[in-house]
């Protein structure tokens, strides 16, 4: 069901430009070892260009971290490759938590690949520009939020999955609480030496994995006007 989601939702030249740079860079990923069909095919017909802006708009396609202002980034797309395999990994969530949403591309590859995706972002200004472009996508299945990471979203917690695409130095109690009971929640937890956890609860318990060393910016607590 949700692969016709995709179909209908997502054209094969979104933006205006054809889906073969997309499909590059799901080989490009593929090769480095991201197995999730899903996935894969969501990044292929992602227009990562209209997430970056223009000036970098020819590295849009290349597997690397980009600049997208106000000292943030837009993630490497194996990261957001993986972290999306990895919430993933036990079947697909209903509904899913993203903390720091950027420039929207990871909320975008969520909204494909889950029925309902909701986004919280401190910076508006960011949160405006993703907004306009999972318009421009069709994609109308995310929820925004203005906010403070670190409370998660209460009120529409639990969530089966939550991901986290900013560093904190601890994970965020809040973040537990909000987990459903067998939820994932995946997050790079630290300040210069940062590893991406993948934690799953299991009722009161919670267990944790090591993925892999990652590079992301700090977890900022408090939201900006
Ligand atoms: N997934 C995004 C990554 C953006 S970088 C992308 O691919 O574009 C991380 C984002 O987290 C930034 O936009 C930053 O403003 C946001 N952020 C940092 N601290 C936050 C907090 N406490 N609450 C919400 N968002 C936060």
């Amino acid at each position: 069901m949700r692969q016709s989601n995709i179909n209908t939702r997502v054209g094969s030249n979104i933006g205006g430009k054809s889906s073969r740079s997309g499909e590059l860079l799901a080989q490009k990923l593929l090769a480095e070892g991201i197995k999730n069909q899903q996935v894969l095919q969501a990044i292929a017909r992602s227009p990562r260009h209209i997430f970056v802006p223009e000036i970098l708009a020819h590295k849009a396609y290349d597997n690397t971290a980009l600049p997208i202002g106000q000292g943030q980034t837009i993630s490497q797309p194996y990261i957001v490759a993986k972290m999306s395999e990895l919430l993933l990994a036990d079947g697909v969530p209903d509904s899913i938590l993203e903390i720091g949403t950027g420039s929207g591309y990871q909320t975008s590859i969520l909204a494909q690949l889950s029925a309902k995706v909701f986004t919280v972002e401190r910076i508006k200004s960011l949160q405006w520009q993703a907004k306009r472009r999972l318009r421009t996508m069709d994609l109308h299945n995310v929820a925004m939020k203005h906010g403070d990471g670190w409370q998660g979203w209460h009120s529409k917690s639990p969530f089966q999955a939550i991901i986290v695409t900013a560093a904190p130095k601890e994970v965020p109690a809040a973040l537990l609480a909000q987990l459903a009971d067998g939820g994932r929640l995946i997050i790079p937890v630290g300040e210069q030496n940062q590893v991406l956890k993948l934690i799953t609860r299991h009722g009161d318990e919670y267990k944790e994995q090591q993925i892999e060393a990652v590079r992301f910016v700090p977890l900022v607590p408090g939201a900006l006007g």
